[in-house]
């Protein structure tokens, strides 16, 4: 008798603590302006103190990852690079090894559509100033953009370009990697319920705590209205839009998704969703299919078994993949 009185207090006490611990737990977010764009985190933390120690500890992976990716920043990996390669084999550090080699094979796999040599033409763009390259600048400087200027030796870590003037830029699949390394972090902490966004690229993990969570896909000429509402749960979404750095002149835009075959924006969609298994591969998919266009770009992710896509072409219109097929999106 006595031992069962005991067994019921002590279940007693056990619930009650762990009543009390729930009472902590809490969503806990942050935002802050990093990489050039708003990041912003929130999760599910059984001690609301810790979790936001957490939600620092991403913002600081996001910050290191700007000092090291960042083609603005003198001292970063990615200016060293653009300044050294082209005159012999450059050691570079593996991290930064393997995102190059990662964007080559998503050339390999996109038929060329994604190539950080863009940058070559790229870096003469300014679209806050409304600053673009001449057009014969841009056609003598175009074999400068081809990914196979690139040449990459595993044993020593060296980078090397082909052709003076070959610059990279990872601007296509840089946030979408410090997406993945924060959801990373989060789960070495065992967290379970998450998002990670970073402007247009962003990973859930788990779901919204008993529903998914709803991801907004922007109209692309209307800021304030969404074109679509996607309930989604583990799992990563990037946008690719010609509305996020832009300017117009004589009556065309210029913008920040360049086609590596012309040395100029890619012209023919208005933005491109994918939805993946995470944000490296979502971000350098979303930007290979805004220069693929609506034909190319359908059939590649229709013929990848773990993305899905929208596209909203030239005219607003909006063609989903077959994974939406019967319900749409
Ligand atoms: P955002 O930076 O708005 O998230 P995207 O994911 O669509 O946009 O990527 C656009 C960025 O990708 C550009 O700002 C540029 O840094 C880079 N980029 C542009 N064209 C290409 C290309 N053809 N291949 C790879 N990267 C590109
Ligand atoms: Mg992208």
């Amino acid at each position: 008798m006595r031992t069962a009185f005991r067994l019921i207090l002590l279940l007693t006490v056990l619930v009650c603590l762990a009543c009390l611990q729930s009472l902590h737990a809490a969503w806990v977010s942050g935002e802050e302006a990093i990489m050039g764009t708003r990041i912003s985190v929130q999760l599910w933390h059984q001690e609301k103190d810790r979790g936001e120690a957490v939600v620092q500890a991403v913002m600081e992976e996001f910050r290191r990852l700007d000092r090291k990716l960042s083609p603005y920043i003198d001292s970063s990996e990615l200016s060293q690079v653009n300044r050294l390669a082209s005159l012999e084999p450059l050691g570079i550090s593996e991290e930064f090894y393997r995102l190059i080699e990662t964007s080559l094979e998503y050339s390999e796999l996109t038929d060329g559509a994604f190539d950080i040599t863009f940058a070559s033409i790229g870096h003469r763009y300014d679209y806050r100033k409304g600053i673009r390259p001449t057009d014969s600048l841009i056609d003598r400087t175009l074999p400068l953009i081809d990914y196979r200027n690139i040449h990459l030796d595993k044993d020593k870590s060296t980078v090397f370009f082909e052709k003076k003037g070959v610059r990279i830029d990872l601007g296509g699949i840089a946030k979408g990697y410090a997406v993945d390394r924060g959801i990373e972090l989060l789960q070495q902490q065992g967290i379970v319920h998450a998002l990670i966004s970073a402007g247009g690229d962003s990973r859930l993990l788990g779901d919204h705590r008993g529903r998914p969570w709803h991801i907004g896909v922007q109209a692309p000429r209307d800021k304030d209205r969404m074109a679509a509402m996607l309930p989604l749960v583990d799992s990563a979404i990037s946008t690719s839009g010609d509305y996020e750095r832009f300017f117009e002149r004589d009556g065309v835009r210029y913008h920040h998704i360049i086609s590596p075959k012309t040395g100029r924006s890619a012209d023919t969609l208005q933005s491109v969703t994918i939805i993946g298994p995470n944000a490296t591969r979502t971000d350098a998919l979303s930007t290979s299919v805004f220069v693929l266009g609506v034909e190319k770009g359908m059939a590649l992710i229709n013929r990848l078994e773990d993305v899905d896509g929208v596209i909203i072409d030239g005219d607003g219109e909006m063609i989903t993949s077959q994974g939406f097929a019967g319900d749409g999106p």
